[in-house]
């Protein structure tokens, strides 16, 4: 997983540009990283994704399914939790720990998000995953996904050759297109990211709260 390879630049540049428009000095990295854990073990975490959740079903509840209604789920941090992982790396970013953490298929499901995809299923929707894992990765994140019991989908999408250098907000939107253009009518995205849900044929958006990481592109 490339996505905690962005965390430093990013922290950087948000820190930066916010002591640049805010004229203010930035918050320690102690205390920010304090704070982020607080939020995911004090059940706040859970309590946003309750609603989260809460709010996408009623939005769904409205859409009528088709026999290729489609609902696009990311994975990491979406469909999986890489808390523990997050954890073990201190809140950085440590490849060898990322690669271990992904090959023993350590992740768990992110249990609300899991009870939105057995919903969708039982409105007869279609599930795809979309990730910007590496093809070489395609192996254990099929096995983790289906161990955490999500054993009902079409497809499972990583990145491969050229992929892994688009932006991805470009590489989710073109897939949808590919998707779109085979057939398939896209009713919604769930992602943790706003790359994951912004572009061509979105649907409802369902943004999963992540305070970990972001990508900005
Ligand atoms: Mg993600």
């Amino acid at each position: 997983m490339k996505l905690f390879l962005n965390l430093t630049l990013t922290l950087s540049l948000t820190l930066f540009l916010f002591s640049c428009t805010k004229d203010e000095k930035p918050i320690n990295l102690t205390i920010a990283r304090n704070e982020v854990k607080q939020y995911y073990e004090s059940g706040k975490y859970d309590e946003e994704l309750n609603k989260v959740i809460a709010d996408a079903k009623k939005k769904f509840n409205e859409v009528k399914f088709k026999e290729n209604t489609v609902v696009i789920f990311d994975i990491d941090e979406t469909a999986l939790n890489n808390y523990g992982l997050a954890e073990q790396m201190d809140f950085g970013y440590v490849y060898e720990l990322n690669k271990q953490w992904n090959a023993e298929l350590k992740a768990p499901a992110i249990s609300q998000v899991k009870e939105l995809y057995e919903f969708l299923l039982s409105k007869g929707s279609k599930i795809i995953f979309l990730t910007g894992r590496n093809f070489y990765e395609y192996e254990v994140t099929y096995q983790n996904l289906v161990k955490e019991g999500y054993t009902v989908f079409d497809t499972l999408i990583t990145q491969i050759g050229d992929e892994t250098k688009m932006k991805a907000k470009d590489f989710k939107s073109g897939k949808r297109i590919w998707l779109t253009k085979q057939g398939y009518d896209i009713a919604g995205t769930v992602g943790d990211q706003w790359s994951d849900l912004e572009g061509y044929y979105h649907g409802i958006q369902v943004k999963i709260p992540n305070y970990l990481y972001l990508i900005e592109d």
